[in-house]
């Protein structure tokens, strides 16, 4: 299979071509286009022709199209899901119960969203000042390999039903989804131009397009090097950016143990633990610390392992294997730093047939992590858990903070005030209060400190592809 880039809504070979890979199987999916400077410009002209005519469509006929192509993703979920499994290796009853159902979700959600944009009025007895959101124009909207297609449908969809126009750029690790994106925005009707895909590595296809000057805005989702990287090297635009994460994950003596434990569990090792809002940081309260590390241990030995094409999978492969040397390099340096590995580790039991040559590891837990160590302090980005012992709310509160990441937190407590004082205390874009991490669309998304900028989501998504425009008009 050859997947090649889609520029004014015609496929546009690639001068060079690289393989994606199942990271279950090492078979290669396909060959996909390395995009460099020439086809991001062609990709980047393309979008400014059609952004005029696709700017000044009424509202309501964008969102038709917009709708239409959230329907026809939720009409091919099964094959989707399957795309996306084979590429990432994320597993099957992820992607095909949740992540690509909420990636039809972005589209039927902000088709009805473009239609309610509306303004502001600042009357005075002089002047009425009223405000305009007209769409910013071409945007750069650039996606890594953690679930891929929902986080590029994130961006795509508020995107296009704004009014503007894209060229989105996957990752070179999970390309495979967005090029069926790219063919069923056409099938819906979305006019060719309106949404280019670019594939390619970061430094050639990603870089050229970040800094290019008709490029209006980035929505960025990566790590937090490479956003800071594009931040220097963009100039002047709307930037969007959600990076790395490394969340405090609070329990308290007074929690519902049992809710706090299978919350725990979920938020570290679903997703293969490849996920930017990970509670890879448990802090347990001294009093409990000692059962919750047992049990907790005890569930993670539990976790199936294996094929992600098998529903019952929940940890499959890591995305490549640079990225499983990087998860094994901090497992080796956990034991190290004189961290008590409580499970999982470095040996990882022989699979089956299909996947014997996966990127696999282990569910892997640390116990009596020092918050200092570096599997504390850096995103693992895989399924390794660090228990943190603590003595009280102020110590939590410290612990919690001392990393220069924040994105997400979960606090675990039956205490209403100190749930409350906690959430607001802590670091962080986003605060779950006795839950897992549960998305609404129309909540701000992102984080603070080195895990980004910006807000996506609801009219958050405003900040980055509308531009407010106030009009004072002399009584
Ligand atoms: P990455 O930063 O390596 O790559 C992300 C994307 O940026 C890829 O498409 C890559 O090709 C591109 N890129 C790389 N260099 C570039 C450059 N110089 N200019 C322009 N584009 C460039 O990240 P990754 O390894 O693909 O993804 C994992 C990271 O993403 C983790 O840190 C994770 O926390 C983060 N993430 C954050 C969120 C969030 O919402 N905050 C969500 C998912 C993932």
């Amino acid at each position: 299979m050859r997947i090649d880039h889609l520029i004014a809504g015609k496929p546009v070979a690639g001068r060079e071509y690289f393989e994606t890979v199942n990271p279950a199987t090492q078979e290669v999916l396909a060959e996909v286009a390395a995009g460099g400077e020439a086809e991001v410009n062609q990709a980047v002209a393309a979008a400014k022709e059609a952004f005029p005519k696709w700017s000044s469509l009424a509202a309501p006929e964008r969102a038709k199209l917009v709708r239409k192509l959230g329907e026809l993703i939720a009409q091919n979920v099964p094959e989707l899901a399957q795309t996306e499994t084979d590429d990432t290796g994320q597993v099957i009853a992820q992607t095909g119960r949740q992540l690509v159902p909420r990636a039809a979700d972005n589209f039927s959600y902000f088709a009805e969203m473009c239609v309610r944009v509306d303004g502001h009025t600042y009357p005075t007895p002089t002047h009425l000042n009223y405000t305009l959101f007209h769409p910013v124009g071409v945007c750069a909207l650039i996606s890594p390999w953690n679930v891929p297609f929902m986080t590029a449908t994130w961006k795509v969809a508020p995107c296009l039903a704004f009014g503007n126009t894209a060229v989105l750029k996957m990752s070179e690790l999970s390309p495979m989804t967005a090029a069926r994106l790219g063919a069923l925005a056409l099938e819906a009707g979305i006019p060719p131009g309106v949404l280019n895909i670019v594939h390619g590595f970061g430094k050639q296809a990603g870089e050229p397009l970040v800094r290019h000057p008709d490029v209006r805005a980035i929505s960025f989702t990566g790590s937090t090097a490479t956003g800071n990287r594009i931040v220097r090297e963009a100039g002047l635009k709307k930037f969007s950016m959600e990076l790395g994460g490394k969340s405090p994950f609070v329990i308290f003596e007074d929690a519902d143990f049992e809710r706090a434990l299978d919350a725990a569990v979920f938020m570290i090792f679903s997703n293969n633990g490849e996920r930017c809002t990970a509670g890879s940081r448990i802090l347990v309260q001294k009093s409990i610390y000692a059962k919750f590390a047992e049990r907790f241990a005890a569930r993670a030995k539990k976790i199936a392992v294996g094929d992600p094409l098998d529903e019952k999978t929940i940890i499959g492969p890591m995305i490549s294997q640079g990225h499983l040397a990087k998860v094994r390099g901090y497992i080796e340096a956990g034991t190290k730093e004189g961290a008590t590995l409580l499970c999982g580790g470095l040996d990882v039991p022989p699979l089956p047939g299909r996947v014997e040559k996966g990127n696999y590891v282990v569910p892997t837990v640390f116990a009596d992590v020092d918050n200092r160590m570096r599997i504390a302090q850096d995103e693992i980005f895989g399924p390794v858990a660090c228990l943190i012992p603590f003595d009280g709310e102020e110590d939590a509160i410290r612990i919690a903070n001392d990393i220069p990441y924040g994105l997400s937190s979960y606090v675990f407590t039956e205490n209403v005030g100190r749930a409350h004082r906690v959430a607001a205390a802590i670091e962080a874009g986003m605060c779950f209060v006795n839950s897992q991490n549960v998305r609404d669309l129309r909540q701000p998304f992102g984080g603070t400190k080195a895990s980004g900028t910006g807000r996506e989501g609801g009219t958050w998504s405003y900040e980055v592809f509308l531009e407010p425009k106030n009009i004072a008009v002399s009584l």
